[in-house]
């Protein structure tokens, strides 16, 4: 796959089935994605006290603190409020969009996911040369 993106924008991946979590990291990094990975939301917090993703991607279903309200807490911090957050959820209900907006997500795909939709997805939030176009 090729990719004129500036290399350095990083996705938080966050997924506990590592299956899922490898075909995600798969199609990041061949979009030209840096990645970082959490499997819990205890991960993820650990992972915010030292670093900001420029967008993650959050699986809804998740052991213990599920992803939606991981999300609200996020949206909650004001460091950590601007980041885009993409939900990632198994079964698409009709509600699972509506619900994932409420509780804060900038974006949505479901699982099965193509790799070109997620792209796509994650293109039409940050853009394809965001860096570049940074300060
Ligand atoms: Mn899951």
């Amino acid at each position: 796959m090729e990719s004129s993106r500036t290399p350095g924008q990083v996705v938080l991946i966050v997924e506990d089935n590592s299956a899922n979590l490898l075909l995600a990291r798969t199609v990041l990094e061949r979009g030209g994605y840096s990645v970082a990975t959490a499997q819990t939301a205890d991960e993820v917090r650990r992972y915010l006290q030292s670093a900001t993703p420029d967008l993650i991607l959050m699986d809804i279903g998740l052991p213990g603190q599920d992803g939606l309200s991981l999300t609200r807490e996020i949206k909650s911090m004001s460091q950590m409020a601007t980041i885009p957050i993409v939900a990632v959820t198994a079964h698409a209900m009709a509600n699972d969009e509506q619900r994932a907006r409420a509780a804060g997500c900038d974006g949505y795909v479901s699982k099965p996911f193509r790799a070109r939709q997620l792209l796509d997805e994650l293109a039409a939030i940050l853009g394809p040369d965001r860096d570049q176009a940074a300060v």
